[in-house]
């Protein structure tokens, strides 16, 4: 299919896991995509990935949650192609996993800085480029956003993945002038790096001792954590004007995981 032919894509965290599964789809789809990271020596293995399905790539090496990196960033990739039609605001971690009464404002922090500064400075650095001609963007929620974790220790995370959704809907009305439209994921388990590229778990949470049972059957529709590519497939419609109609909302993608 073509539903990107003639189309800029901007992806966030696109070295790798569910960045990296939406750039091939739009890829595949005839878009030209910038792939955004702070690790740009894997961004290299998925730029000839791109390449191999006949489009192109550029790789911006940026912290997300850094001011002058992303507005720099912005700006490189419409230097090389003049237009910037998608955005998947997608860079996350996991961060320190730990009870608040352990947490620091460090760590708490640094969670809240990469994913919804990071999205803040996203979607604000988009704006200029997209306002013209109109275009679509994408937000990595989570299943956390809207409910908790059913365990100890994510409070940051969660409160992160619940602001992109609030700050989703507010871009989504005040972007609709300019015929922008922004959508939020919430992916329940994919199977990606997230675990391991998060920092180590903290001691303190082997410390607790009240017992929280995780439901069983944590995806009902499979069994298994779903894949960057079936992520990937849910971005394609809500990057092409398959979904024309759609903003300001947010799509689960999680095997009915959040029902339990
Ligand atoms: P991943 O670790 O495989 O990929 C994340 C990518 O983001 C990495 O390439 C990493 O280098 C990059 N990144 C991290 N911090 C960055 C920063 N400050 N600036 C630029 N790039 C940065 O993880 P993933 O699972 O693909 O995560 C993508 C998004 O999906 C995250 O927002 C995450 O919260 C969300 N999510 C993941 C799951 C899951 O189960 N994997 C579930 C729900 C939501």
């Amino acid at each position: 299919a073509n539903l990107m032919k003639n189309k800029v894509a901007l992806v966030t965290g696109g070295s790798s896991g569910i960045g990296r599964g939406a750039a091939l789809k739009l890829a595949e789809n005839g878009a030209r995509v910038a792939l955004l990271d702070l690790n740009a020596e894997d961004a290299m293995e998925v730029k000839r990935e791109i390449e191999d399905l006949g489009s192109k790539a550029i790789i911006v090496e940026a912290d997300v949650s850094k001011t002058e990196d992303m507005e720099q960033a912005f700006k490189k990739v419409f230097e090389e192609w003049g237009q910037l039609d998608f955005v998947f605001s997608n860079a996350g971690i996991n961060g320190v996993i730990s009870p608040i009464e352990d947490m620091s404002i460090d760590e708490f922090d640094t969670t809240i800085h990469t994913n919804l500064r990071g999205t803040f400075l996203t979607v604000k650095n988009a704006i200029p480029y997209m306002k013209e001609n109109g275009g679509s963007i994408v937000i990595t929620s989570s299943v956390n956003g809207n409910r908790t974790f059913n365990k100890f220790g994510f409070s940051a995370y969660s409160t992160s993945k619940a602001g992109q959704v609030a700050f989703g809907k507010m871009a989504a009305l005040e972007l609709a002038r300019y015929k922008i439209r922004v959508n939020m994921i919430c992916p329940g388990a994919i199977d990606t790096n997230i675990d391991s590229n998060t920092f180590p778990e903290n001691e303190n949470l082997k410390k607790i001792t009240i017992p929280i049972e995780y439901p069983e059957g944590e995806h009902p529709l499979t069994g298994e954590a779903g894949k960057p590519d079936q992520v990937g497939d849910l971005v394609l419609f809500l990057a092409s004007n398959l979904s024309s109609h759609i903003t300001g909302t947010k799509v689960y993608i999680d095997g009915a995981e959040s029902l339990l």
